[in-house]
């Protein structure tokens, strides 16, 4: 499927805020963010805080899409879904996102930056109940247990994470073993758990137009 392959340290100027798309260089003073917090481009500098009420709209379902690493026609399949769901819409579409598979390796630890954990993935590193998973958007469940595969564990990338991660903050709704790098979906999360700085309400008013 098509994907943005342009710089990811230009989508975190676009929005403002920091994405952390790099993993590593994200905390450190070679983020762009911090060296440069305006807008990229020509006029970049100018263009800053001057939204309309729509504007504000579509940027916030901008920066969900770019943190989570969605493409539009599937952004919007989420939301028809999250709609569907009983609930709060907002909170199922951010619930959505957060069952996606890549997004669970990144927030087990088992990867620096979702794009990165979207790359192990595809490149078959993960098991999800056991079985090779290599589909970054599947959906997991409260239940599932996901674990570098078995074959991989020994390689280079994986011990260095193990030891990277390991004193990382894990979120309470997930139960991680670094050791093992397994880890199971214990629930889904409700909305003050999910930390990412998206006000859904934005989105869910920009589709409802
Ligand atoms: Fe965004 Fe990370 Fe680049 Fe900073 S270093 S601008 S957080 S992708």
């Amino acid at each position: 499927m098509a994907r943005y392959t342009g710089p990811s340290c230009r989508l975190c100027r676009r929005e403002g805020i920091k994405l952390y798309l790099k993993g590593e260089r994200c905390y450190t003073e070679k983020c762009s963010v911090d060296r440069r917090s305006y807008a990229p481009g020509q006029h970049g500098q100018r263009r800053r805080g001057k939204y309309s009420e729509y504007g504000l709209q579509l940027r916030e379902k901008q920066k969900a899409r770019r943190i989570y690493g969605v493409l539009e026609k599937q952004f919007r399949r989420y939301f028809k879904e999250a709609d569907r769901r009983k609930g709060i819409t907002g909170e199922n579409l951010l619930q959505i996102l957060e069952s996606r598979l890549d997004n669970i390796v990144y927030r087990m630890g088992f990867a620096l930056s979702r794009s990165e954990a979207r790359q192990l993935v595809r490149h078959g590193h993960f098991t999800v109940n056991g079985q090779k998973v290599t589909i970054p958007s599947y959906q997991v469940s409260p239940g599932d247990v996901v674990a570098v595969k078995e074959t991989s564990r020994g390689k280079g990338r994986f011990k260095e994470l193990a030891e990277l991660t390991r004193n990382q903050g894990r979120v309470e709704w997930l139960e991680v073993d670094s050791d093992n790098l397994t880890g199971k979906i214990i629930r889904l999360p409700n909305r003050e758990e999910i930390d990412t700085p998206i006000e859904e309400h934005l989105i869910v008013e920009l589709y409802s137009r």
